[in-house]
C-alpha cells in the first residue's frame, strides 16, 4: 500500500447515495500538476467496489423511485443540478485546478456555461418522444416511445474531469437512465465534488455513482458487467481497445470518443489576426490537452509569413505559471507522464527534421511543476511523425501548402479524424473544404466553440458515436415499437 500523509484531503466515493471507503481500505494521491506534490488520497476502488455500485444502479434503474418518475419530474433534477453548479463554481473550479493545473480562469468560465448543458437536456426531457406510424396495413396501429437502456457506465480521462463527465450525466439522466462514473485515477476529485451537489438535488440513491481507482481493475470490472447496458467512454485508444473486447462480451453499446490531430487551414484570403489567434487558442487552450487541440497548422505560402509571424509575437508573450492566478495564460501540464510525453515528441521532431521556431523546453523560471514552453514546429512537409501522431500537449507543427486540392490532402492524411478548422473569406470555398475534410466538427473562422446544442465525435482513430446536441439522446435511448390489430 502506498505510504500516504496523514494531512491530505481524503476523498471517499459515491455508491448508493452513501460516501464511502474502498473495500480495501486502500487510497492513492492524486498531485498537484502546479508543484508535483501529493495534495489529496482518494478511495482506491475494487471489484468489489464496481460491483457494488452496478447493483445499485441496477435496483435503481428496476421499478424504483427513478423509473416511476415522470420525464418532466426527472428534467427538473436534472435541472436543479444545473443551478447548484451555478451556485458552486468557484469551489469546482479550484477543485478542478488543483487537481488537474487548467487555468482557474478557464475554469470559472467552463463552470459558468456548464449550467447551460444541465438546462438544455433538463428542456428536452419531456420531449423523448415517438412517432404513430403510418403503416400500408387497414386494420393495424402501431406506435414507437423511447426507452432508456439502463446501467449506463460512464469513463473519463484525466483532462477535462467535469466537462467530459457532464457530457454523458445529462443526456443519460433525462432520458432515465442510471449510471455509474470512473474518472481517470489522476483527476478525481472535482467529480466527487459534483456527487456533493447530485446528493443536494435529490437524486434517488443508485441513480448516479462514482467509483474512483485505476482501470485495472475498476475500469475493466465496469466495462465487462454484464449488467451494464451501454459505455461510454472518452479517453486514450488503448484503453479503449480493451473496452470494446469488454462490451463485446455483453453486447452492450458503446461510445467511444478518443483522440485527435485535427488541422488548422488558413487560406490566403483569411484574416491573419483572427486566424493565428483561433490557431493559438486551439492549441495552447488547456496546454494543448484537449482531444480537439488543433495541433497542425496548415498555412498557405501566401499568408505563411504574415500568420507565422502573429503566432510568434503572442507566443512569447505568453504567461505560463501558477495555475490558480488569474493573469497565468497557460499553465502545467496535468501529469509527469503528459509532460516525459511531450518532451519525447519534441526530440523526435527535431530529429526529424522539424525547426523549432519558439519554445521546446521546460520553463527556466519553473523548477517545480510538470510546465513545458508553447511550442512552434515548422515543417517542409507533413511526413514526420509529430505531424501524424497525436502529443496532447502545447506543441503546434505548421505546414505550407499552395493549394486546396494539396491541403485537403495532407489535412486527411492521418487516422484521426475529429476536428478540424477553415480560416478563409471566400465562403463557398470554407463550404468546399468542410465538407471534404474528415471530421465529426468543422470550424470556420472560429475554433473550439462548444454547445449544448451542437454534436461531438469523430471516426476513424478518433472512435465513434456523438455526446451533446439531441444525438445525445438516440445514443441514451432505444426504440420500442408496438402494434396494435384493431
Ligand atoms: P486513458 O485511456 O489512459 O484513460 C481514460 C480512462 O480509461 C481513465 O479513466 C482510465 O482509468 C480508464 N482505463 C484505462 N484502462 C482501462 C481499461 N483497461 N478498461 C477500462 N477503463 C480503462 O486516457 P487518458 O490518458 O486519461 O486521456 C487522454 C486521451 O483522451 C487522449 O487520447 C485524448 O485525446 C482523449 N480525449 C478524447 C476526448 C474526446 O471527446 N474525443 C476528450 C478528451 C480526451
Amino acid at each position: 500500500m502506498t505510504e500516504l500523509k496523514t494531512e491530505l484531503k481524503t476523498f471517499d466515493m459515491y455508491i448508493n447515495g452513501e460516501w464511502t471507503a474502498s473495500s480495501s481500505g486502500e487510497y492513492f494521491p492524486s498531485y498537484n500538476p502546479a508543484t508535483g506534490e501529493a495534495w489529496a488520497r482518494v478511495a482506491k476502488g475494487t471489484a468489489e467496489d464496481v460491483n457494488r455500485a452496478v447493483q445499485a444502479a441496477h435496483q435503481a434503474f428496476v421499478n424504483s423511485e427513478w423509473t416511476n418518475m415522470t420525464y418532466t419530474e426527472r428534467g427538473k433534477l436534472v435541472r436543479k443540478l444545473g443551478d447548484l453548479i451555478a451556485e458552486n463554481v468557484e469551489e469546482l473550479a479550484q477543485y478542478e485546478t488543483i487537481d488537474n493545473g487548467k487555468l482557474i480562469r478557464e475554469m470559472r468560465g467552463q463552470l459558468n456555461y456548464l449550467p447551460e448543458f444541465f438546462y438544455y437536456y433538463a428542456g428536452l426531457a419531456d420531449k423523448i418522444h415517438g412517432h404513430t406510424l403510418p403503416l400500408d396495413k387497414q386494420d393495424m396501429f402501431a406506435f414507437t416511445t423511447r426507452e432508456p437502456l439502463g446501467v449506463v457506465a460512464a469513463i473519463t480521462p484525466w483532462n477535462s474531469p467535469l466537462y467530459l463527465t457532464t457530457l454523458k450525466l445529462a443526456p443519460a439522466l433525462v432520458a432515465g437512465n442510471t449510471i455509474v462514473i470512473k474518472p481517470s485515477e489522476m483527476t478525481s476529485a472535482s467529480l466527487l465534488e459534483l456527487m456533493k451537489l447530485v446528493e443536494e438535488a435529490g437524486f434517488p440513491p443508485g441513480v448516479v455513482n462514482v467509483v474512483t481507482g485505476f482501470g485495472l481493475p475498476v475500469g475493466d470490472t465496469l466495462t465487462a458487467h454484464p449488467l451494464v447496458r451501454r459505455v461510454a467512454f472518452t479517453g486514450g485508444a488503448e484503453s479503449a481497445r480493451h473496452v470494446v473486447r469488454n462490451t463485446a462480451e455483453n453486447f452492450a453499446q458503446l461510445s467511444l470518443e478518443l483522440g485527435g490531430k485535427s488541422p488548422n487551414i488558413v487560406f490566403e484570403d483569411a484574416d491573419p489576426d483572427n486566424a493565428a489567434m483561433g490557431i493559438i487558442a486551439g492549441i495552447f487552450g488547456a496546454t494543448g490537452q484537449s482531444c480537439v487541440a488543433g495541433s497542425r497548422a496548415f498555412l498557405h505560402v501566401d499568408i505563411y509569413d504574415k500568420v507565422m509571424e502573429r503566432l510568434v509575437d503572442r507566443v512569447s508573450n505568453i504567461m505560463i505559471g501558477d495555475p490558480l492566478s488569474d493573469t497565468t495564460e497557460m499553465g502545467p501540464l496535468a501529469t509527469e507522464e503528459q509532460l516525459k510525453r511531450v518532451e519525447k515528441y519534441v526530440k523526435l521532431g527535431k530529429e526529424e527534421g522539424g525547426k523549432i521556431i519558439i519554445g521546446g523546453k521546460k520553463p527556466e523560471h519553473l523548477e517545480k511543476g510538470w510546465y513545458f514552453e508553447p511550442t512552434i514546429f515548422e515543417h517542409t512537409d507533413n511526413n514526420a511523425r509529430i505531424t501524424r501522431e497525436e502529443i496532447f500537449g502545447p506543441v503546434l507543427s505548421v505546414i505550407p501548402f499552395k493549394n486546396e486540392a494539396e491541403v485537403i490532402e495532407m489535412a486527411n492524411s492521418t487516422d484521426y479524424a475529429l476536428a478540424a478548422g477553415i480560416w478563409a473569406s471566400d465562403i463557398a470555398k470554407a463550404h468546399r473544404v468542410a465538407k471534404a475534410i474528415r471530421a465529426g466538427i468543422v470550424w470556420v473562422n472560429t475554433y473550439r466553440s462548444i454547445s449544448p446544442i451542437a454534436p461531438i465525435g469523430g471516426s476513424g482513430l478518433s472512435g465513434y458515436g456523438r455526446e451533446s446536441g439531441f444525438d445525445a439522446i438516440y445514443e441514451y435511448t432505444q426504440s420500442k415499437v408496438v402494434w396494435v390489430n384493431t
